[in-house]
C-alpha cells in the first residue's frame, strides 16, 4: 500500500474494463471514460488494440463451454477493444453497477448497457466482477509498467481525509 498517497488509503481498489469493438465503432469511448471520470475513478492505464485470439480466449476462459464462446471469441478479436483500469474506493463493484446487467434490455436506464445497447452479445463494455477477477484480468490485458502511478488531485475532493 506504499504505492498510495497516505492520505488516501480508499483507492485501494483497481479493475479492468474494456470498451468491446461494438463500443468503439459507435464512437462510445468517449462518453464511457466520461461516466467513470464524473463518479470519480481515476484512469491508471488505457490502450487500444486488436486482442489475439489466446488473449480473448483467455479473458473468456470461464465461458468456455459455453454455445456463444465462439461468437464471443471472433467478435472481441475483431477489435478494436479499448482496455483499460480503473481506480478508487469499491470500484469492481460501483463499475459493475454503472455498466449494468450482461442482456441491455434488461438494464436500467442510466446505465452504460441501458442506454447504449440492445443484444448480449453487443453490450458495449466488459468490467470485471470480483477482486480475484478484476487482478487477474489486469495482469492478462496489461504489463506492470502500463500501470501509471499518479496522484489525481481530485482525489481530494471526492474522498473525505482518513
Ligand atoms: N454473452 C453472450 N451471450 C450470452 C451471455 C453472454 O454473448 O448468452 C456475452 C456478453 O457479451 C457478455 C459476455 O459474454 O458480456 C461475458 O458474459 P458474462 O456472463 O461474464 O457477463 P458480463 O460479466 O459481461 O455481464
Amino acid at each position: 500500500s506504499s504505492y498510495f498517497p497516505s492520505w488516501v488509503m480508499h483507492c485501494t481498489e483497481r479493475t479492468f474494463v474494456a470498451i468491446k469493438p461494438d463500443g468503439v465503432h459507435r464512437g462510445l469511448i468517449g462518453r464511457t471514460i466520461a461516466r467513470l471520470e464524473d463518479k470519480g475513478y481515476s484512469l491508471v492505464a488505457l490502450k487500444l488494440l486488436k486482442p489475439s485470439r489466446t488473449l480473448a480466449e483467455s479473458h473468456y476462459e470461464s465461458l468456455r463451454s459455453k454455445p456463444f464462446f465462439g461468437d464471443l471469441v471472433s467478435f472481441i478479436t475483431s477489435g478494436p477493444v479499448c482496455a483499460m483500469v480503473w481506480e478508487g474506493k469499491d470500484v469492481i463493484g460501483q463499475v459493475r453497477k454503472l455498466i449494468g446487467n450482461t442482456d441491455p434490455l434488461t438494464c436500467a436506464p442510466g446505465t452504460i448497457r441501458g442506454d447504449f445497447g440492445i443484444d448480449i452479445g453487443r453490450n458495449i463494455i466488459h468490467g470485471s466482477d470480483s477482486i480475484s477477477s478484476a487482478e487477474r484480468e489486469i495482469q492478462l490485458w496489461f504489463h506492470s509498467e502500463e500501470l501509471v502511478d499518479w496522484n489525481p488531485s481530485l482525489h481530494e475532493w471526492v474522498y473525505e481525509k482518513v
